[in-house]
């Protein structure tokens, strides 16, 4: 028998469970107690439910144990490019969760919401002054959920106009959810390769631009990390032959104050408030996607959506050009106040200041990687995320994913590893904005070492990483054959 510091087994609740143990106690009963048949014998259950017996000391040690062996952005780095694991600053949760906002319902009147509308109104304002767009919907519950509300506009819009379209061009380095938004959608996907810059291979894009275009999906900076030039082009394009522009804007950190969709040419943005404004995400929790269009776009939008009447507000109603609800109720609202208190909090200055770091920070870290690891595209400067290839590494005997294992016996969460799949041995970073140069500089000295590791102490990788509850799991496995509950035996 062994205490539980550093142990790495921690049982199940239910094998700590035993028989009379209870972590509650309930007051002796002050009203009649139910006669036996108040439920009817049909809808009594006729065993009892098999929950764990736990004393309340041992409940609270089991679940703090289980949560010390998560990895987030208040433990350390979390360079997960494409993911913008920033750290959100804890005033915003503090005030999502004042009463008055959490105590509300989505159906109280509007007469006793006005400071809720209030501020769903100055948030759609910052959105549209952030994009260079003039109305935004905020019922989206994530990023995918608002690229499949942009493609369902952009549906409606060529509906209403008896256009005939049936194609959505992407790059061949976009995000996953794109493509799987566009099928979703009920439109055809056609890939535009990338040249050999990284950037959208214009003569191709040329080639493939025709009248069933109905738009083009794409980020700016792309996928990769690098500004498209060519954005000018690319809209002049597909405006051409009568398609919409979508901006895949989950991540908005490279631009914030400085450019704007809407002045690329852009018709259609989606935002991820919890990579850019303040939700903590990559838990599953409830996060928004708020979709911005132009005006034309607007009557398009799901409704309802919150208006200002003077000194009122109040939930408006669209028409029948409305593509319909994306959400119950008005999507996620906590979510929505952590955006607005985080931009109200940085103002216009402090939002210029966060693009100004991030892309900074993110190319202080590749500079301090480019001798030690290749950059895929190093014909171009990243802005705030950038991809690396482990070509030389995997030449050496350690491919990206070991160096990925290892980096975490370092103490340090990896890099996305393998996207953008036309990088050959991917490592995508995006440091963010929120990391001091100590930070940078101590994850930039664990990369090199890793690295030094494959000549010189080769074998360490194969068991790494050592410091984790479990080392390296089938992952395909994991995923396709997930066991989240237990059963008894
Ligand atoms: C994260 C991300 C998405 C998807 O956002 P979810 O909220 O995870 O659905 C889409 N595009 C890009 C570029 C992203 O980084």
């Amino acid at each position: 028998m062994r205490g539980t510091i550093g142990t790495q087994d921690e049982p199940l609740v239910f094998e700590t469970s035993r028989p009379g143990r209870r972590a509650s106690s309930f007051d002796a009963l002050d009203v009649p107690a139910a006669p036996a048949d108040a439920i009817p014998e049909a809808l009594r259950r006729k065993t009892s439910p098999l929950l764990p017996e736990v004393a309340e000391r041992d409940l609270v040690r089991h679940y703090t144990r289980l949560s010390h062996r998560n990895y987030g952005i208040d433990l350390g780095f979390y360079p997960l490019g494409s993911c913008t694991m920033k750290y959100n600053p804890k005033v915003c949760d503090e005030i999502a969760s004042f009463p008055g906002f959490r105590r509300l319902h989505p159906l109280q009147p509007d007469t006793q919401t006005q400071g809720t509308l209030e501020i769903l109104v100055e948030l759609e304002e910052a959105l549209c002054a952030v994009t260079g767009m003039s109305a935004v919907t905020f019922q989206p519950a994530a990023g995918a959920h608002g690229e499949l509300t942009g493609l369902l506009l952009m549906r409606a819009w060529h509906a209403h106009h008896g256009n005939d379209k049936r194609r959505i061009i992407i790059p061949d380095s976009a995000h996953g959810t794109n493509p799987a938004s566009v099928t979703f959608a009920g439109y055809e996907v056609a890939t535009v390769p990338s040249n050999a810059n990284g950037l959208v291979d214009i003569d191709a894009l040329e080639a493939m631009v025709s009248d069933d275009v109905a738009g083009l999906m794409i980020t700016n900076p792309n996928t990769l990390g690098l500004f498209e030039r060519n954005i000018d082009r690319i809209a002049g394009l597909i405006h051409g032959v009568g398609g919409l522009l979508y901006y895949d804007g989950a991540n908005l950190n490279a631009i914030l104050g400085r450019a704007r969709p809407g002045d690329m040419g852009f018709d259609i943005v989606h935002m991820n408030l919890h990579k850019t404004f303040a939700t903590p995400h990559g838990g599953g929790g409830p996060g928004a996607g708020p979709v911005a269009v132009t005006a034309p776009l607007a009557p398009f939008l799901p409704g309802p959506r919150p208006v200002r009447d003077g000194d009122v507000y109040r939930w408006g109603v669209g028409d029948d050009r409305s593509i319909g609800r994306m959400h119950t109720f008005h999507g996620n609202a906590a979510v929505l106040v952590r955006a607005a208190a985080y931009i109200k909090a940085h103002g216009r200055e402090g939002l210029h200041r966060i693009s100004e770091r991030a892309v900074l920070n993110a190319n202080y870290l590749a500079k301090r990687l480019e001798g030690t690891y290749d950059l895929a595209f190093p014909a171009e400067p990243p802005m705030h995320e950038f991809v690396l290839t482990a070509r030389a590494q995997k030449a050496k005997g350690a491919k990206a994913m070991d160096v990925a294992k290892r980096l975490i016996d370092y103490g340090f969460h990896p890099p996305t590893v393998y996207f953008p799949l036309i990088v050959d041995e991917a490592m995508m970073c995006e440091p963010t904005e929120t990391e001091t140069p100590e930070t940078l500089d101590a994850f930039a000295t664990a990369m090199i070492a890793v690295d030094r590791e494959i000549t010189d102490a080769p074998d360490v990788f194969a068991a790494a990483p050592t410091t984790t509850p479990v080392s390296r799991p089938d992952e395909a496995r994991a995923a396709r054959d997930l066991k989240p509950r237990w059963y008894p035996a």
